[in-house]
Order: C-alpha cells, then sequence, then structure tokens
C-alpha cells in the first residue's frame, strides 16, 4: 500500500516549493514508497549509507583527536539540517528533501577536510581531478552499494541537483540532465539555495565557536568583525555577570539566528515580489531567490575573511593540513602504483575501473578509497603502508 507522496507531512506548500508529485524522478525507475513522501525516503537512504555514518570521524576544522567537543563533518551535517529546515518551514517549501540535501552535502568531503582535498585533486591532475562536491554525488549515484536492484541510493532528481552546489562546465556536460543548469545558466530549486546558505550560516558560527575554544582566535579579535561584536554587545550588556564560556554560547546562538532571521525576511520579500509560479519559474528566474540583504552579505564576507586568515591559515591548524596532505599523497601513489596493497574489494574495483578507464580508470578507484577514508583510519593506513613495524 502507498500514501499519496504529495500529502505526507507537507500539506501546507508554497506553490513554488519542491513537491513530490512532480518530481523529475530517479535515474533507476522504483514503486512509489508507502508511508513516506520521496523525498522522505531519499532523506532515510542518506541516514543509512556507510557515507553518512564515516562523517562521524571526519574532519570539519580540527582533527577528530585534537578534542571530543569540536565539530566534526557529522555534526556539521545535522547543524546545518537543522539551520535549513528552519529557513524551510519559515518559508513553506519542502523541509524532507531540504533536510536530505543537508545531510547529504558533504559525503563526498575526503579525511582531514580541506587539506585533504587539495592534495587529492593535486593527485588526480592528471586523470580527471578530484572534487569533493561532484564526489558526494558520486557517493549517492555509484558508490553505495546497499540496494539489490540499482547501484548507489538512487535518489530523487531534486536531491542530486541540491547535492551538485557547483560544477564545471566540463563536467556539466558530462553530467547530462543534472548539469544542464550549469550550462543553461538555470538556478536550483528553492530548498537547495536555501541548503547552500545554510552551510554557509553554521559554519561561520561553530568555526567562531570552535576557534574560541580551541584558544587560537580571541574574543578581542573577533570583537573586530561587526557582525560579532554587535551580538557580544548586546549579550554583555544585558548580561554583564555572564561567565565568559557562556557569554560565548549565547552570542553564538544569536549570530546563528540574526542570519536565519535575516535570510528568512530577504528572501520572503524576494519571493513575494517575484512570485514563481512554480518549481520552473524558479528554476528559470534570473537570480536566485534564497539570499541575505545587503547588509548582512557584507557582514557575512568580513566573518569569513576573518576565519580565513585567523582560524583556517593559523600555523596549527596548517601544520595539521600539511601532514594531512603528505599522508594522502604518500598513499595514492603507493596504491597507484601497487594496487595490490589495496584491500580485496578496492582491488576488484580498481581492476573494473581499469578495463574501461585505463590508468585514469584505476586512479579513479584509488582516489574513491582515499575519499572514503575517516581521519583516523587514513593515519592508521599509513602506519600499517609505510611502517615495517606495523
Ligand atoms: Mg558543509
Amino acid at each position: 500500500m502507498s500514501s499519496a507522496p504529495d500529502t505526507v507531512h507537507n500539506g501546507s506548500l508554497a506553490p513554488y516549493a519542491a513537491n513530490p508529485a512532480g518530481s523529475r524522478g530517479r535515474q533507476h525507475h522504483e514503486p512509489a514508497p508507502a508511508y513516506r513522501s520521496e523525498y522522505q525516503r531519499d532523506r532515510d537512504r542518506i541516514i543509512h549509507s556507510a557515507a553518512f555514518r564515516r562523517l562521524e570521524y571526519k574532519t570539519q576544522v580540527f582533527v577528530n583527536h585534537e578534542g571530543d567537543l569540536f565539530r566534526t563533518r557529522l555534526t556539521h551535517s545535522i547543524e546545518v539540517a537543522q539551520v535549513a529546515r528552519s529557513i524551510a518551514r519559515a518559508l513553506q517549501l519542502n523541509e524532507d528533501l531540504t533536510e536530505g540535501i543537508a545531510l547529504a552535502h558533504d559525503l563526498g568531503h575526503t579525511p582531514f577536510g580541506h587539506a585533504g582535498q587539495d592534495a587529492l585533486n593535486a593527485c588526480m591532475k592528471n586523470h580527471g581531478g578530484f572534487e569533493h562536491n561532484l564526489q558526494s554525488l558520486r557517493v549517492v549515484d555509484e558508490l553505495e552499494d546497499r540496494y539489490a536492484e540499482f547501484p548507489g541510493l538512487n535518489l530523487t532528481f531534486e536531491t542530486r541537483e541540491g547535492i551538485l552546489k557547483h560544477c564545471s562546465l566540463k563536467n556539466a556536460a558530462a553530467l547530462g540532465d543534472l548539469g544542464r543548469r550549469f550550462i543553461e545558466k538555470q538556478q536550483p530549486s528553492l530548498e537547495a539555495q536555501l541548503t547552500n546558505l545554510a552551510d554557509e550560516i553554521a559554519y561561520n558560527s561553530h568555526d567562531v565557536d570552535d576557534g574560541l575554544r580551541s584558544g587560537l582566535i580571541t574574543v578581542e579579535a573577533l570583537n573586530t568583525v561587526a557582525l560579532f561584536r554587535e551580538q557580544y554587545e548586546t549579550v554583555r550588556s544585558r548580561y554583564p555577570d555572564l561567565a565568559p564560556r557562556r557569554t560565548i554560547h549565547e552570542v553564538v546562538r544569536r549570530l546563528i539566528g540574526c542570519q536565519v532571521i535575516d535570510l528568512v525576511e530577504t528572501s520572503k520579500a524576494d519571493l513575494e515580489q517575484a512570485a514563481p509560479d512554480n518549481i520552473d519559474a524558479v528554476r528559470n528566474h534570473g537570480k536566485a531567490l534564497i539570499a541575505f540583504s545587503d547588509a548582512m552579505r557584507e557582514k557575512n564576507l568580513e566573518l569569513k575573511r576573518f576565519l580565513r586568515t585567523h582560524l583556517y591559515r593559523h600555523y596549527r591548524v596548517h601544520r595539521m593540513s600539511a601532514k594531512a596532505g603528505r599522508t594522502l599523497t604518500a598513499l595514492f601513489e603507493a596504491f597507484l602504483d601497487d594496487p595490490r596493497l589495496l584491500p580485496e574489494e578496492s582491488q576488484q574495483q580498481t581492476t573494473l575501473l581499469e578495463k574501461t578507464g585505463g590508468r585514469d580508470g584505476r586512479a579513479r578507484a584509488v582516489a574513491d578509497y582515499i575519499a572514503g577514508m575517516t581521519d583516523r583510519y587514513a593515519i592508521t593506513e599509513f602506519e600499517r603502508t609505510f611502517n615495517p613495524a606495523v
């Protein structure tokens, strides 16, 4: 028995929201789910995937072993989903689709955050490159092996569209239907647009929190940034005796709150003015309809610049990044040179991809294996590969 997919928990969708009844469907045909909408099924498949569980041990900014309280890619993804769902509900957009996109958006991330991505991209330079966003799509389209009837998770077009945030024209051409919007300069669904910005709200805010906790940045330095200073001054004047840690937590929650409110109000006004009839009108609209106000965008950029200079480029973060890059590069070279060093399943995959893609195929299989590693697995695998005493 299957329920009417367009009515499950989505009684009050705006006309421009993504509606499962109007979905562009899945790559492999499947009967409609019972008691769930198509987008709920996508979300559920993402939660049950191996790639999702691996996010627990992948770096956001701080490597897992540096402390238990820092964000990981898993807690980051859950925070993105929380922010994104609040925005979706406020704008009468599809919460299920939004949640699925948010939980899947970082599935293709390598171990060790951006350092890992940069190292793997350099390794793959002559073999088609490596891009974590494209890899997220590869994970859900091909690499997960959980279902008898199809490879990957066989997600709907709309979830896949939301996962693919950016794409070169060359890659877009190879992606067929999904890549077309980059060539034709169309917009994705509003759910995809808002999740992209929810990602920014989440990491800007939690990186402030984690940065302060680590001691790599200070409140004094952050007070040069308008967005932080405004919230900090409000909290200090209302609660002058509050302990420092609690003050910071109160500031961080307000940082999230003020950005969400700005985004909802600006987008609401833009949507009222543009009044798109349906999701196609959203896609054909000349620009994104989910946006911050100009003032908030400026403040946001200022905070981002601060975090880049003072946190992401801090020598201690950089030192770990450099180690991470060397670790992944060494593993990649060793595996590409001698695939027999790989576990059996990955060896089979290497042989398979080499058959169709030659040396590039072999390199792709090695990159898939490395990208799937957690931080600690990569560290252990490095030891096992290079240390004769292990
Ligand atoms: Mg993210």
